[in-house]
C-alpha cells in the first residue's frame, strides 16, 4: 500500500505509527509544513524503509511564515520531493494569496533550477492558481495534486499539464470526488489520507487507512481489489522513476 501524502510527524503518537507502517510494509511519503520539519522529519525517518519525507511550506502557514522560503530553497538540492506547498483559496487564507503565489512561484523556480522534483500539491479553492503557476515553471518536475477539489474544467487542464494525482478516504466520501477520480488518468492516481488532518468521521486517518481507498478505486475503475492495489503499485514504481539521481534523501 502507499500512503503519497501524509503528515507522520503530526501524529501524537509517530513513532508507533511508523513502527506498524514498517510492520506492513506501507509506503509513506511524509509531507512537512515547514523546512525545519523537514529537517526534524529527515532525521526521525529518513533512513526508514518505504518512508520518504518531502521539503515543504503549507500555503495555509505562508501569510505567517513566508520568509522560511529562504531555508526552503537552501534545502531543496537535499531533498527529491517537495510537499506541501501550494495555494490555498478557501476564505480564512484569502487575503495571503497573492503572496501565496508569490511563494510558490519561487519555490517552482528553484525546483526547476535544480533539474526538478516531485512535488506533492496543495490547491484547495486555488486549483487554477496552482496550474498557472505549474504551467508557468514546466521544468519545475512531476506534480502531484493531493486531494484535488477543482472543476472537471480545471480536471481536464492539469490532466493536459501532466499532473498526476493522490486521492484518499476523505476525498473518496463524496460524489464530486468520486466523479473526478473516475475521469483522472487511471495511470497516474495514487493513494494517500492526508493524515492526521483528514478524517473519517471524528477519527483521524492513518497511513494504513489508504486500504479503504483501495477498495473505492477497485469499485469505480471496475477491477478487482488486487488489480487496483497492482496498478497503484506500478504508478508509483514509475512515478519514482523520474526522481532526479544521486541526492541524499
Ligand atoms: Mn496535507
Amino acid at each position: 500500500m502507499i500512503d503519497f501524502h501524509c503528515h507522520l510527524d503530526l501524529f501524537p503518537d509517530y513513532d508507533a505509527v511508523a513502527e506498524r507502517v514498517g510492520r506492513e510494509q506501507i509506503y509513506v511519503l511524509a509531507v512537512t509544513t515547514t523546512p525545519m520539519a523537514w529537517r526534524g522529519t529527515t532525521a526521525a525517518f529518513g533512513k526508514v524503509p518505504r518512508i520518504r519525507v518531502a521539503l515543504g511550506l503549507h500555503p495555509e502557514l505562508v501569510a505567517e511564515r513566508h520568509h522560511e522560503v529562504d531555508s526552503l530553497v537552501q534545502l531543496i538540492p537535499e531533498a527529491r520531493y517537495v510537499g506541501e506547498i501550494g495555494i490555498d483559496g478557501s476564505p480564512a487564507h484569502r487575503s495571503s494569496l497573492s503572496l501565496q503565489r508569490t511563494i510558490l512561484d519561487r519555490i517552482l523556480e528553484a525546483c526547476a533550477s535544480y533539474g526538478g522534483r516531485i512535488l506533492s500539491m496543495h490547491s484547495r479553492r486555488a486549483a487554477s492558481d496552482v496550474l498557472d503557476a505549474l504551467a508557468k515553471h514546466p521544468a519545475a518536475g512531476v506534480a502531484v495534486l493531493h486531494w484535488f477539489s477543482g472543476t472537471r474544467r480545471e480536471l481536464d487542464r492539469a490532466i493536459e499539464l501532466g499532473c498526476w494525482f493522490s486521492v484518499g478516504p476523505a476525498m473518496l466520501a463524496g460524489a464530486k470526488g468520486r466523479a473526478l477520480v473516475g475521469a483522472m488518468p487511471r495511470e497516474r492516481v495514487l493513494t494517500e489520507t492526508d493524515g492526521p488532518f483528514a478524517k473519517l468521521g471524528d477519527r483521524p486517518l492513518f497511513p494504513w487507512d489508504v486500504a479503504a481507498s483501495e477498495s473505492t478505486l477497485a469499485e469505480i475503475w471496475g477491477v478487482t481489489l488486487a488489480d487496483a492495489g497492482a496498478t497503484i503499485l506500478s504508478n508509483f514504481r514509475h512515478l519514482i522513476s523520474f526522481l532526479p539521481r544521486n541526492r541524499r534523501t
